[in-house]
């Protein structure tokens, strides 16, 4: 756990007005969901990630650097679960609005910098978008949408090809992590799955992806029975380990190098003199 001081509604609100004032000022604001992960994972397995993680990352950092975390937000934008019971998902208006209001908040208090700390594939682009729209609207803050599993270097020592492409969802990975975190949380029954219900493999067609340059926004029940999209038997807590170990390393540099940093740069004012 990190110190109670990083955490910004631990804080009183004299030792918050000092916080924002800091220079590089910088909140992490994690971000999970509420959906189905398969027969053998918990609903929040995305937020225990977030959560998980990002305490583990924050309390390798030095006690007086500028960071705190936000609450984690633990409901997210779940359409594509929607047909497996248990999910609960918010509109993407709500999770706009959501990070719109929080963030012109923070920024009129003075904080610089905003990460959203996400550990949910299905809404990377809706948290782009929350971002670019906060910015737009408070210039002096700063806001960085951050997917966990994004840009880690390394993952290919402890997980398949097949895996890395096609494991989108309660596969070995996220199954392997959470034997790693909470082991009690993961039930017997591993499926391999990402088929068509009448058992063809599901494929896009030629020249779409599922992911990537030309997605075609699939729902879980295209590709999945079981909820699971990809291969969990193959999950292991030896393979969690290493892959907690890899994001917390990951993280820490990542933050770091914002806290080193100058971002954001500072705003000309529009049609004042050029001081170069
Ligand atoms: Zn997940």
């Amino acid at each position: 756990m990190p110190r109670p001081q990083r955490r910004f509604e631990l804080m009183s609100w004299p030792e918050v007005s000092q916080a924002a004032l800091r220079p590089g000022s910088t909140l992490i604001w994690p971000f999970g969901a509420v959906e189905q992960h398969g027969p053998h994972l918990p609903l929040a397995t995305d937020a225990v990630f977030a959560d998980r993680i990002l305490d583990a990352v924050l309390s390798g950092l030095n006690d007086n650097d500028p960071i705190w975390r936000l609450p984690l937000q633990s409901l997210g934008f779940s359409p594509e679960h929607a047909g497996f019971h248990g999910t609960l998902s918010l509109s993407a208006d709500l999770l706009l609005n959501l990070v719109e209001s929080v963030g012109t908040q923070l920024a009129s208090l003075g904080f610089r910098r905003l990460v959203l700390f996400n550990a949910h594939g299905g809404q990377i682009a809706l948290l782009q978008t929350a971002a670019r729209q906060l910015r737009s609207r408070s210039p002096s803050l700063a806001v960085l949408p951050c997917f966990l599993w994004s840009g880690v270097e390394g993952l290919d020592q402890w997980l398949s090809s097949s895996e890395l492409q096609g494991g989108l969802h309660a596969g070995q990975a996220e199954t392997s992590l959470m034997l790693s975190l909470h082991p009690e949380l993961v039930g017997e029954i591993r499926p391999i799955d990402g088929i068509h219900c009448d058992g063809s493999p599901a494929s896009p067609p030629t020249g779409w992806s599922l992911e990537g340059a030309a997605p075609c926004a699939w729902l879980t029940t295209d590709l999945s029975s079981s909820g699971v999209i990809g291969d969990c038997s193959a999950a292991s807590a030896e393979i969690g380990d290493s892959l907690e170990q890899a994001l917390i390393s990951h993280w820490q540099q990542r933050f770091r190098s914002l806290l080193d940093s100058d971002w954001p740069p500072v705003t000309p004012v529009a049609g004042a003199p050029d001081g170069c």
